[in-house]
């Protein structure tokens, strides 16, 4: 099978129909074989009786259906999982993205050799307001410096393709769906592309992310994310090392102090109280948060002995 479309949606009934003639008129022209995974995440509209309809005129349409509303990096994780075309192309369902840009996307991938193409939404100044598109500015330098993938304009775009290797070996959870090309990259693919698509206006309903906590929330996995990426495999080096030089310099401070006042009796000058001089608050605190850190770091080793994830490398070939 060439490719497998995942569409996530959360209550998205008037758009579904179109969606998919749409997407089954562009992969028919350039005679593509396909699947169309449609993932409901917990719709409470028509949007699964929708999909089963379209399903009994349509083999190319399979269906997940969540019984709860858990967000779209899980039905992506879930789409992923059942995905069996050779190139897997991720869809947003509100008609946002368009199906035309499938068969450069597929191209990409297979003639250029890309891991993982992002969509880079253009014209999409009409659509949003400035309190969206600057806040998004802002997310995406972040997103690029610290996840190191320098060449993305667009982290959050919906519409991306992967080769399917790519979704075999990462898994999105929480609401890391926007950070997508990082785990790749952590994964080992290191060939990720970008292409400009064209991007509409929402035609049917309105946004299912609002507010400013999505960017909250976006910074809060970001730093999760390069926490795991830098020292989830060895949290000691870290910690360890932060720990062991806090507790050296508040050791320092405290023979500076004990000496200091070892050296006034012998010598029968008066001594004023240790209390008294800073190295000894600088001592205290040094050492006290010096072993707390190591021992943070210890922990740490010992829960990720403990996981299922200690041992899990990604091996690409072997003979
Ligand atoms: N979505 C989802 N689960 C959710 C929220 C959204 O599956 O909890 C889907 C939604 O139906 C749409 C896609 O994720 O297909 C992108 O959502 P939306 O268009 O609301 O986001 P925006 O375009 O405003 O970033
Ligand atoms: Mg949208």
């Amino acid at each position: 099978m060439d490719i497998s479309v995942i569409v996530p949606l959360f209550n998205e009934d008037e758009s579904l129909a179109e969606l998919y003639a749409w997407i089954k008129r562009v992969m028919q022209e350039n005679k593509f074989t396909y699947e169309v995974i449609f993932v409901d995440d917990g719709s409470t509209d028509r949007s699964w009786q929708v999909i089963e309809e379209l399903q009994k005129e349509n083999a190319e349409v399979k269906g997940i259906k969540f019984r709860r509303n858990y967000g779209k990096s899980p039905a992506l994780y879930c789409g992923f999982e059942k995905a069996k075309g050779d190139v897997v192309i991720t869809m947003d369902a509100d008609l946002q993205d368009s199906p035309d840009e499938i068969p450069e996307l597929r191209r990409m991938i297979v003639e250029d050799g890309y891991d993982l193409v992002s969509g880079w939404k253009m014209n999409r100044s009409q659509g949003d307001p400035l309190s969206k598109t600057i806040p998004t500015k802002l997310f995406n330098a972040t997103a690029r410096a610290v996840s190191g993938v320098k060449n993305l304009h667009d982290f959050n775009c919906g519409l991306k393709a992967y080769r399917r290797d790519v979704v075999k070996n990462i898994e999105v959870y929480g609401e890391m769906h926007r950070y997508i090309p990082y785990l790749a990259k952590n994964a080992g693919f290191s060939k990720i592309g970008e292409k400009k698509v064209h991007h509409q206006a929402r035609k049917h309903g309105k946004s299912k992310f609002m507010g400013w906590n999505r960017f909250v929330n976006g910074y809060l996995d970001l730093l999760s994310l390069w926490f795991l990426d830098s020292f989830g495999l060895k949290p000691m080096h870290v910690f360890g090392f932060i720990g062991t030089l806090m507790f050296m310099i508040g050791f320092i401070a405290a023979a500076v102090v004990g000496g200091n006042k070892l050296y006034c009796l012998a010598a029968g000058v008066p001594a004023r109280l240790v209390t008294d001089s800073p190295y000894f608050y600088l001592a205290l605190t040094m050492m006290i948060l010096g072993t707390q850190l190591f021992v943070a770091g210890f922990l740490g080793e010992l829960i990720s002995r403990n996981s299922q994830e200690r041992n899990n490398y990604k091996i690409e070939k072997e003979l």
